[in-house]
């Protein structure tokens, strides 16, 4: 009986130009390009070893065995690399989301990358990064961003690409900010990421405009991360976030991801801006408000977010590495 293992650990990240809606759902393509920044702190690590005595794949995830959903969704990952094995088996993948628990921060965008990482390790292939982040993309949009370190950008897919991969823009070191995460609301999200997109797509009178406008916005995003230009990326970022929401919103029946502790939380961040702080909202499929700032201010932007109504938790994280196998 051979057995073949491998470790990697990944990051989850924040998208600053964000994903909304898919052009193809087979192949879990976007249908917006987007731009994230992978988090230190908020790391998985993910164990897979192939085993010809198992019976079928097995997924522990974070102590406990997963649901049948969520097996389903590593086997996913793993026969489309056991399609390149030579000698394929059934796994056993052991993974932990070793996140505060106050995050509120996406846990597929880490875990799927992780596991691509460490599956194709322990089976044996070199893969490019470009090959593996196609992998997470595959299984999470946003895991396929998590390969890479810093910031990174995933394109708009054409459908039918199945190749589809992030690419890496600035490592971690280019350039020193923090995003702070304000915990606005406990428990799960009524409507998940992808039948909000599918909603979305179908029944907004907005969505058109998003996946135009959002071409033009990731644009503006990328060349003020260039020039390092807070003040420009973060009103692109807010724009992005603001135009995704509202196509939600407009859905029918509509999608409404904000708690009353989001709005003032915004209004937190706005203050912040008139009194000089060069503070910047963005929000994902959920009520969490996580505000992009220069480090020297982050200290500042936690505390009026520690102190605004409703805030459960505030969290400062720093740009992470990509992943990393051993
Ligand atoms: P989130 O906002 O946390 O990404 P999603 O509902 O999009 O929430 O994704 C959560 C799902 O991602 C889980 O139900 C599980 O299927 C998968 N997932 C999360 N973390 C891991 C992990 N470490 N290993 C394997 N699958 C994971």
């Amino acid at each position: 009986m051979t057995k073949r293992t491998a470790r990697a650990t990944a990051r989850a990240n924040i998208a600053l130009a964000k994903y909304w809606g898919k052009s193809d759902v087979a192949l879990n393509l976007p249908a917006v390009p987007s731009i994230s920044l992978t988090l230190d702190g908020l790391v998985t690590t993910t164990t897979v070893t192939f085993d010809e005595a198992l019976a079928a794949d097995v997924l522990e995830l974070d102590g406990r065995p997963a649901s049948a959903k969520e097996t389903a969704r590593a086997t996913e990952l793993l026969d489309r690399v056991r399609a390149s094995m030579k000698a394929p088996s059934f796994a056993r993948v052991v993974s932990a989301n070793r996140f505060p628990t106050a995050a509120g921060l996406a846990s597929s965008a880490s875990g799927f990358a992780a596991m691509a990482g460490a599956a194709v390790h322990a089976a044996g292939l070199s893969w490019s990064d470009a090959k593996l982040s196609a992998l997470a993309r595959w299984s999470s949009a946003s895991a396929g961003r998590s390969i890479f370190g810093g910031f990174s950008k995933l394109p708009a897919g054409v459908p039918g690409d199945a190749k589809l991969a992030a690419k890496p823009l600035f490592g971690e070191d280019h350039w020193d900010v923090r995003i702070v995460v304000a915990e606005a609301a406990k428990g799960p999200k009524k409507v998940g990421s992808t039948e909000g997109m599918e909603r979305s797509r179908l029944t907004s009178p907005l969505y058109d405009a998003w996946v135009e406008k959002a071409r033009a916005i990731t644009a503006v995003i990328e060349k003020a991360l260039k020039k390092k230009d807070l003040d420009t990326l973060g009103a692109a970022m807010e724009q992005s976030t603001f135009a995704f929401h509202a196509c939600a919103m407009s859905a029918s029946p509509s999608i409404l991801y904000w708690q009353p502790t989001t709005i003032a939380a915004l209004r937190t961040v706005e203050a912040l801006r008139e009194k000089g702080t060069s503070a910047w909202a963005t929000m994902d499929a959920g009520p969490h408000v996580k505000v992009l700032c220069h480090a020297a201010d982050a200290a500042k932007v936690k505390r009026a977010l520690a102190k605004t109504e409703g805030v459960l938790a505030t969290m400062v994280c720093k740009p992470g590495a990509g992943l990393q196998v051993k």
